[in-house]
């Protein structure tokens, strides 16, 4: 008994302190959700003044993350975020924000100012310039464009060629006037508005504003007075593009190389490279932003995958009452360093790849610690379980027992309290009986007697028939008193042939009639022993409580009476007096 108490003690002691374990655990998960959450309000933070409508989902999730909202509602918020931005990505592409190479080229068109003679010729390029898929084969385009401005330059194409050769104008002299072909106007539209102009009414007239007239190749001279008196530049033309281009910041040397090109004036070769250049850059520019927020948006859904898989992990670990610390301590470290990395980077990364990068790899760390911890989890929890198993098993043998032994105790106290050779109640019983029966005479007043009896000249019967006659004579007696009593009487053998009977709500003369009934059933019994009749008597005396009484003093007086039945010759019982 001992050695299981102590064994149950060892599984109770066992089993708190994992509870114990368990709910640091959970401040611990608290902890390390609280610091996601923050770096997830940075990230929300760094997205700000793309989109009013983004900003406002995004003001919604900093404030759910500082409300402590459920990841739950976060993980809903971080998807919408997601799929809002995909949406606004496609309208971008829709309203064409960043100029593709047709409409950079376009602009280049609108700002040359063509002879008369060639408006259908520049109107058709126009036309084709502005056509949707203009910019997928830009190639002929180009060509077309350097085609005109060689006419408009040379007069015609042969003119062009013969030109080109060196006693032709200085390329001093072409530059200058080259520069002067592009009319330098301050309130020039901006790509997209010239884009959408022409796409919108490509029948229109030609909208090239006020340019410098060259209506021949006689004309020259003409014009390159009127294009000095205009402060026409055509690297103007190529710069405002390039202040109108909201470029990611790989590009900046890029651009930086063009705008310096132009600082040393352009040829006509110099043109058709410049444009090629401004062309080739826009586009890879847009491939650059479109593949920066392919990736965002992919970042984003891995990012709120990842937080499902944090949130059913904690759940997991949550609900798992039986989980053990085993490694928590250090699964806590490695959670905080990964999620102070993430902020870090947040707060001092100004580049967008960069910062996913590490985030993801963050991430990543994180998912794979949380899935060994989980599996660690798992693991105690089993072990757990078949320790809870077989300390169920321990408590249930443990009550088995204890049940066998209150049964045993039970029979053991019935066997304490009972004489064996008689089955009657003992002296101990009738001990405890008597201050019973005592306690409620004190307290209800109701007559109670006393009767004390004594088999006559037992040594007698021992010695004539024998010690087992005696023991049988005994049983017969015990028998045969109980055969006259009432249930609610009590018949107690409390020495070798010595009685005692407590008659309840009985007095002293009710009980002379008992007391004569039991004697003369004793007389009567007709105990035989060995096929011989053994003459069997008993004598009594019996006293009544009375007031002031302890149960010694009833005894003493009823013990006189019976001293005195005996003296009196024996077979009768006689009344205290
Ligand atoms: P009296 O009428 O004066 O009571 O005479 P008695 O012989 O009955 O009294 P005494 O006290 O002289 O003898 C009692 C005898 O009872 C002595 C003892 O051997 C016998 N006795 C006591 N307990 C048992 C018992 O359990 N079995 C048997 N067979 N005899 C017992
Ligand atoms: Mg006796
Ligand atoms: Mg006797």
């Amino acid at each position: 008994m001992a050695d299981n108490s102590s064994e149950q003690d060892k599984w109770k002691y066992k089993y708190l302190e994992s509870l114990e374990q368990l709910e640091k655990k959970e401040r611990n998960w608290r902890e390390a959700d609280q610091l996601l959450r923050r770096g997830l309000g940075r990230i929300a933070l760094i997205s700000h003044g793309v989109d009013d409508h983004l900003d406002n989902q995004l003001k919604t999730l900093r404030t759910a993350l500082q409300n402590n909202s459920d990841v739950d509602v976060i993980n809903t918020l971080v998807e919408k975020i997601a799929s809002y931005m995909k949406t606004l990505d496609e309208e971008r592409e829709g309203h064409a924000e960043l100029p593709n190479s047709a409409a950079v080229l376009l602009q280049v068109v609108l700002a040359v100012s063509f002879p008369l003679a060639m408006v259908s010729e520049v109107n058709l390029l126009k036309v084709r310039l502005a056509r949707p898929d203009a910019a997928e084969n830009l190639k002929p385009l180009i060509d077309e464009f350097m085609r005109l401005v060689t006419i408009a330059f040379y007069g015609d194409e042969a003119t062009a060629v013969s030109a080109a050769a060196p006693t032709a104008q200085t390329p001093e002299e072409k530059k200058g006037w080259l520069q002067r072909l592009f009319n330098k106007n301050e309130n020039r539209e901006t790509l997209s508005e010239a884009a959408h102009k022409v796409s919108s009414s490509v029948t229109e007239p030609p909208l090239n504003a006020a340019p410098i007239s060259i209506t021949t190749t006689a004309s020259i001279e003409q014009a390159l007075a009127a294009a000095t008196a205009t402060e026409c530049v055509i690297e103007d033309v190529f710069l405002d593009i390039l202040e109108s281009l909201i470029f990611p910041p790989q590009f900046s040397a890029q651009v930086q190389q063009l705008k310096e090109q132009l600082t040393t004036g352009l040829s006509v070769d110099g043109i058709k490279r410049m444009t090629e250049s401004v062309v080739a850059l826009v586009v890879e520019m847009r491939g650059a932003l479109e593949h920066e927020k392919e990736e965002l948006e992919n970042f984003l859904q891995q990012l709120t995958q990842r937080l499902h898989e944090l949130d059913t992990m904690v759940k997991g670990a949550e609900s798992d009452r039986l989980a053990s610390l085993v490694g928590g301590r250090q699964f806590e470290a490695v959670v905080k360093a990964e999620v102070n990395d993430i902020e870090n980077t947040v707060q001092n990364s100004s580049d967008l790849k960069h910062m996913k990068d590490v985030i993801q790899v963050s991430l990543d760390n994180i998912r794979q610690h949380l899935a060994e911890q989980h599996e660690q989890e798992e693991q105690h929890q089993e072990s757990l379980e078949s320790q809870l198993k077989s300390l169920t098993k321990q408590l249930q043998q443990v009550e088995g027992e204890s049940q066998q032994l209150k049964l045993r105790l039970a029979k053991e106290r019935i066997q304490a309290l009972t004489d064996p050779l008689t089955g009657a109640p003992n002296r101990l019983a009738y001990e405890q009986r008597v201050v019973h029966e005592f306690a409620r005479w004190q307290r209800y007043k109701h007559p109670f007697t006393l009767v004390v009896c004594d088999v006559d000249n037992f040594k007698k019967i021992n010695d004539t028939y024998g010690h087992k006659a005696g023991d049988r004579a005994l049983v017969a007696i015990v028998k045969t008193i109980q055969l006259q009593l009432r249930e609610t009487d009590f018949l107690a053998r409390v020495g070798g042939e010595e009685f005692v009977v407590l008659l309840t709500d009985t007095t002293q003369s009710d009980a002379e009639a008992v007391a004569e009934k039991l004697r003369k059933s004793v007389e009567m019994c007709e105990f035989v022993y060995q096929g011989k009749p053994v003459p069997v008597t008993i004598s009594g005396g019996f006293a009544q409580f009375q007031s002031g009484d302890t149960v010694d003093e009833a005894y003493q007086r009823a013990d006189k009476a019976l001293y005195r039945a005996k003296h009196g010759g024996r077979n009768q019982f006689l009344s205290a007096s």
